[in-house]
Parts: structure tokens; sequence; C-alpha cells
């Protein structure tokens, strides 16, 4: 044996381990979250994916905030507790506007949550949940994803927001002029609200 094949067999040594390495993770990128997934496949396997969502592809959010073209950042851990319940471990971010309830101005709003979620094969059985898990419905073994990161999303919104009274155009006219800053509030149908409570009815 002489020295060159010898470092060819630790050159492939070494790339063998590198590329069978389960910790390995590439480089972060801005990947789309996947549409469908089959979720009780993936925490049978721990899997845990990473990725991002068009706000503009949730129409209940546009109903709430408007067509705004924001990307929420998403990441999901599914795996099986010791009862072996399937769940999914998740977080989400997006930076968003939502209006200034004093001026009705759009103002800046980051959001930012995360959720457990226990799957279910239905209804009756999300009532035997730990109560540590919120249901979600797998039905045939796959799981849209976009509206489980839209149900999230909208529990996050907040209910009002208020600009800093120094960054508000009610405040500040206010101390000048009173009645000329109402007449310069544009018209805004969107109502936060609305959404919200018919979340609490269901
Ligand atoms: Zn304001």
């Amino acid at each position: 044996m002489n020295a060159g094949n010898l470092k060819g067999i630790i050159c492939n040594n070494s790339f063998d381990t590198f590329t069978d390495n389960p910790y390995y993770c590439a480089p972060m990128s801005t990947t789309r979250l996947p549409k469908t997934v089959e979720p009780y496949r993936l925490a049978a396997s721990g899997e845990h994916l990473e990725g991002s969502v068009t706000l503009s592809a949730m129409p209940r959010i546009v109903d709430v905030i408007g067509r705004q073209e924001v990307e929420c950042h998403v990441v999901m851990t599914f795996d099986l507790d010791e009862q072996r319940q399937h769940y999914i471990e998740g977080s989400l971010a997006a930076d968003v506007e939502m209006p200034c309830q004093r001026c009705l101005q759009p103002m800046p709003v980051h959001l930012e949550s995360t959720f457990l979620l226990g799957m279910v094969t239905s209804d009756a059985l999300a009532a035997t949940l730990p109560a540590r898990y919120e249901p979600v419905l797998v039905e045939d073994e796959h799981l849209d994803l976009l509206p489980v990161v839209e149900d999230e999303l909208l529990l996050t919104l907040p209910q009002v927001v208020y600009h800093d009274e120094a960054d508000c155009a009610v405040s500040r006219d206010s101390l000048q002029s009173g009645d000329e800053a109402e007449q310069e509030t544009p018209a805004r149908a969107d109502n936060p609200f609305s959404v919200l409570r018919s979340l609490k009815d269901h």
C-alpha cells in the first residue's frame, strides 16, 4: 500500500461519514413549507420541517388584515410523546401591518407564537387528548399545513393595536388642531374583531 491509496481511503471514509450523519443540516434557506404532509409518518421518524408561507395565500388572514405580501416563517417538529400520542410542536413568526385603532393608519406588528398540536383521526378522539394539546384532525393520513398555520396565526393576531402616542397621527394632531385630524383618516372596513369572534364560536 502506498501513501496515495491510503489518502484516498481516508477521504472516502470521511466523505461517507459526512453524508450519513443524520445531524448534518444544510445551511438555512427560505424554502416553502410543503402544502400537504403525512404527519403520522413524519412523527414516526421525528421529522423537522422549516419553511415559509405567504400570508396572501390565507383567505381568513386577508379578511382581517388585508392582502399583504408577507412571509410567515414556520418551524414544525413531528414526534410521539411517552403515551404514543402523535404531535406537532411548532412556532411561527411574521411581520405584518395592522391599522392603529386610534388613527387607523397602518402600523408594523410583529406576530410570533408557539403551538402544540395533538393529531387525532376523529372529532370524538379530540376530547380524549391531554389538555396541553390543541387537536388537529388528520384525515386519510394527510394534513394540509396552510389551514393549520392560518388558524395559529389568527389566534396570534392582537385584537387591537395602537401607535405609541408620539408616533400616532391622532395624538399628534389633537395636540394641534383637534377636528382636522378626523377628516384625514381613511375609511377602513377591515375589522379584526369579526374573524376572531367567529373563531371563538367554534
Ligand atoms: Zn395611530
